[in-house]
């Protein structure tokens, strides 16, 4: 037993004036005491219907502060959280139901429908909430210890079927601290959330960090670019984290052009490499920005630079944070020499107990209490990591290595380019060929021209054989570009 009250209590206790969640839709605030009083109503709820250590509760809302009512009166209550993707398909979610089954799904009145079509064992509307009744003798004690399980997420399924990550509490809770001492969050810091909610990038890289610290968190639904800069400005954001996708998207609004955005401290980026289009678009305005990289099943956080440094070093995300370890490893095992790219593995408190209902996956995600990122990395002289890109995504012509990320960078700073994909196709005299998906800025892109830009900058074996140009490129529900759907189309 550890936590007879768990930190979100005591910060209740500590400020309970203090703002802890702002509704941006609704306009509401929540402070401390306010989100203390709604976990101990949902704690009651829970006790009362029976639930037992470990159960699953999922949650298949939009993004509300209600969401975190629940998480931590789940943690209250030692059950597991689920947060649904709502962007899947209806056989999408029900197979995720029918993986962690959940004794209850809270769903949001905007999915009464939805949900009506699944198959689960009870599902209760969120807004019960408004029928539950205060208790005062709030003492919730349960057999809990730190390795058990508090939430389970579900990975972007980049690479296949999402994964249930399990991660405890003592994970969670050493994520929030690396992340509060590398990135200096306190009390004063305010973040607007437009991440989903059912995303570690979401919940665990900034928001339950902050609220630890004692910050206060907006939480947005429906990402529009211009009213996330503006509400930037309004609740005077000081940190927020956005995927490359939305900075893109951002930097095109009247508000960027327009504001200076006096409050923030540092946009960060994060879940995908971001173009180096985006961080010169924030430099130039005088702004600080950097880039993290994480997964969920380590934390996600694990790097940290400074934003001065990030300017100096486009695309690398840093050091390792403080209570973690990480190394860069060979085809051999073998420790990767400076500069030399190789696979990379983290280990520490942070990182996941396992996935849900897959040991063999779990044994080959971590070994000797490494976990293998199947990302590949480098680490310069001064011990700065770069992400290179994924090792499945490798593309290998004539004998040589061909890292996507980079061509797809170099793609990017063409300005008749405005997203840009590379995979691999099988090719029977190179063994694979680089394709280039791209979605063009303006009408009339030549592939010439293009060829001749990369030409510049790129080794011959780099440079992309051939372009498909598209109207759009496919994400999958995170807003990562689907990488195995762009395969599946040259097959
Ligand atoms: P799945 O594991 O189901 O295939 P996923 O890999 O997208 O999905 P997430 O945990 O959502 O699962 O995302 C983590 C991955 O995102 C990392 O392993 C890495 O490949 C990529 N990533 C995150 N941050 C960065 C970054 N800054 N640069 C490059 N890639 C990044």
């Amino acid at each position: 037993m550890f936590h007879e009250q768990g930190w979100i209590m005591k910060r209740a206790a500590l400020s309970p004036e203090r703002i802890a969640l702002i509704d941006i839709h609704a306009d509401v605030r929540w402070s401390y005491k306010e989100l203390q009083n709604r976990i101990i109503r949902w704690a009651s709820f829970f006790r009362g219907k029976g639930y037992r250590k470990g159960d699953r509760i999922a949650v298949y809302s939009p993004n509300k502060p209600e969401l975190f009512a629940v998480l931590f009166a789940c943690e209250q209550m030692g059950l597991i959280y689920v947060p649904l993707n709502w962007r899947m398909s209806r056989p999408e979610l029900q197979a995720l139901l029918e993986d962690c089954t959940p004794v209850l799904v809270l769903f949001d009145n905007s999915f009464e429908e939805s949900i009506q079509g699944l198959n689960v064992a009870e599902s209760i509307s969120l807004s019960i909430i408004q029928s539950l009744m205060m208790q005062d003798n709030w003492s919730f004690v349960v057999d809990a210890v730190r390795t058990d399980p508090w939430m389970i997420i579900y990975t972007g399924g980049t690479t296949g079927m999402p994964k249930g990550v399990m991660l405890s509490y003592e994970a969670v809770n050493w994520n929030a601290l690396n992340t509060i001492l590398s990135w200096g969050l306190s009390e004063e810091d305010t973040t607007v959330n437009y991440m989903p909610l059912f995303h570690t990038g979401g919940l665990n890289a900034l928001s339950i960090p902050l609220l630890m610290a004692g910050g206060s968190v907006a939480v947005g639904h429906q990402f529009d670019p211009e009213e996330a800069l503006k509400v930037t400005n309004k609740y005077e954001a000081t940190i927020s984290l956005f995927v490359p996708t939305m900075y893109q998207m951002m930097i095109q609004t009247e508000c960027f052009r327009q504001s200076s955005f006096p409050s923030m401290k540092v946009f960060l980026s994060g879940g995908a490499p971001c173009p180096a289009t985006v961080y010169r678009s924030f430099r130039e305005k005088g702004l600080r920005f950097k880039e993290g990289y994480g997964l969920t099943e380590a934390g996600p956080n694990n790097f940290f630079i400074r934003p001065e440094d990030s300017a100096r070093k486009i695309g690398s995300v840093g050091k390792s944070m403080l209570f973690n370890e990480i190394q860069v490893l060979d085809e051999n095992g073998d420790a990767c020499r400076k500069g030399e790219i190789g696979e990379l593995l983290v280990k520490g408190p942070h990182v996941f107990s396992g996935y849900w209902n897959k040991p063999r996956e779990t044994s080959e995600a971590v070994q000797d209490g490494w976990l293998r990122t199947g990302d590949l990395a480098k680490v310069d002289e001064d011990g700065d990591t770069f992400i290179v890109g994924r090792k499945k995504d490798m593309i290998i012509t004539g004998g040589e290595n061909v890292y996507p990320q980079e061509v797809e960078q170099c793609l990017i700073n063409y300005s008749g380019i405005r997203e840009a994909a590379v995979v691999g196709m099988a090719d029977e005299k190179w063994g694979e060929i680089v394709v280039a998906f791209v979605v063009a800025a303006d009408e009339d892109l030549n592939n010439d021209a293009v060829i001749a830009h990369c030409r510049a900058s790129l080794a011959t074996y780099k440079i992309p054989k051939k372009i498909v140009v598209l109207d759009e490129l496919p994400k999958t529900h995170v807003g990562k570009i689907d990488s195995g759907y762009l395969c599946k189309m040259l097959i």
